[in-house]
């Protein structure tokens, strides 16, 4: 099975940490995302996979380890958040995420859904958002859901969305 031209140039363009990922398009698919779902939504983390990123320290985006001196990175909404469901990433493959993700950056405008508003969930991605940078991180999971938080002098990156 011979690969695309096409699907080549996008590799090609990955950050090397992504360029073994599935794809969808031109999009990278996360490794937290459910892959298996036809079509897929970005919106449905697995399961099993956030476990794998939780117990093993694994960027949420690659799927690789998050070594010793790596900066952790967060995507989530503007406010003085230190606690994501999201499991945390590379810097690189979260800046990856912020620009072509089809729910966060450039993405952003086409693909979230304004009945998103009613979910409590999801409510507060429909603002602005910003990637978080931390020395290390933690993480635990309550009954609702999994809680990842970034430790030390954490700085926030506001992600630019195209108009
Ligand atoms: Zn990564």
């Amino acid at each position: 099975m011979s690969v695309s031209a096409k699907e080549q140039e996008v590799r090609r363009s990955l950050p090397n940490k992504l360029s073994d990922r599935p794809l969808r398009g031109r999009i990278v698919v996360p490794f937290m995302v459910d892959e298996s779902r036809d079509p897929i939504d970005f919106k449905a983390l697995d399961e099993e996979r956030l476990k794998q990123c939780a117990g093993q320290r694994r960027c949420g985006i690659c799927g690789r380890k998050l070594k010793r001196g790596d900066t952790y990175a967060f995507i989530g909404p503007v406010r003085d958040l230190l606690c994501f469901d999201n499991p945390w990433m590379h810097e690189v493959c979260a800046r990856y995420s912020a620009r072509h993700c089809s729910f966060l950056g450039d993405g952003q405008r086409r693909y979230r859904d304004p009945a998103d508003a009613d979910d409590e969930l999801l409510a507060p991605w429909l603002g602005e958002l910003a990637i978080y940078l931390a020395p290390t991180g933690s993480v635990h999971r309550d009954a609702l859901s999994w809680h990842f938080q970034p430790h030390g002098r954490v700085r926030q990156v506001r992600i630019e969305v195209a108009s």
